[in-house]
């Protein structure tokens, strides 16, 4: 290190040398925003109780600058999505979601929050939570060991060392508007297939009772 900072080429003038150091613009922003990944205080299922074991002194999440659980998404950079993920919860992981400040990370730990898990096409939960928000880290398990959550999150680090603010979204102006929350009904539903929805429940209606559709009555 010493070596580079006194190297000629930048020309140092010798009361400083010992004093600088030159790196990039994105290396130190970076840097600064890996070291200091602030998850969401929340947790959904027993994959939560692993969680929670990474923030004791056996693991010390503190290693990596990410202790600090914020209870609100305003302060959050971390959704760490840890549990099965239900129908009914959908809307509100959505919502937090969308309240999040970019930039923002979405890690899916274990085989619930990944793909569903054990429950998987079961009447009340989702088969992954990145069918409805990105995921930047999956980690496999059921459930994953604090050590396994670690590693995502090292796995995360390293995919924050690799952006580089030519081409962040967040300072993108074009960058995608909030995800539409979805509802929770009979069955969980986006809502930007509202009107197909209720066209299809429409014409199922007509058929059972049946109805003559509109434009039968037309014609
Ligand atoms: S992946 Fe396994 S341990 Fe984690 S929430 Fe699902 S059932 Fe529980």
């Amino acid at each position: 290190m010493s070596d580079e900072l006194n190297s000629p080429q930048y020309d140092v003038p010798p009361e400083m040398q010992g004093q600088i150091a030159i790196t990039t613009l994105d290396k130190i922003y970076n840097w600064s925003r890996r070291s200091s990944v602030w998850p969401m205080f929340f947790g959904l299922a027993c994959c939560a109780i692993e969680m929670i074991a990474t923030a004791t002194s056996r693991f010390d999440i503190a290693r990596f600058g990410m202790e600090v659980m914020r209870p609100s998404p305003r302060q959050t950079d971390l959704l760490l999505v840890s549990g099965t993920v239900t129908k009914k919860m959908i809307p509100q992981i959505v919502r937090l979601y969308n309240q999040m400040p970019e930039p923002k990370y979405v890690v899916a730990m274990g085989a619930c929050a990944s793909g569903g898990g054990p429950f998987k096409e079961g009447y009340n939960v989702v088969s992954g939570i990145d069918n409805y928000i990105p995921v930047d880290v999956y980690i496999p398990g059921c459930p994953p060991t604090p050590q396994a959550l670690l590693h995502g999150l090292i796995t995360l680090q390293k995919k924050i060392d690799k952006q580089t603010l030519k081409t962040a979204r967040w300072y993108d102006k074009e960058s995608e508007a909030a995800i539409p929350v979805p509802v929770f009904g009979p069955d969980i539903m986006d809502p930007r297939d509202y009107e197909a929805i209720k066209l299809h429940a429409q014409e199922k209606l007509q058929a059972e009772l049946n109805i003559p559709s509109p434009e039968v009555e037309q014609g």
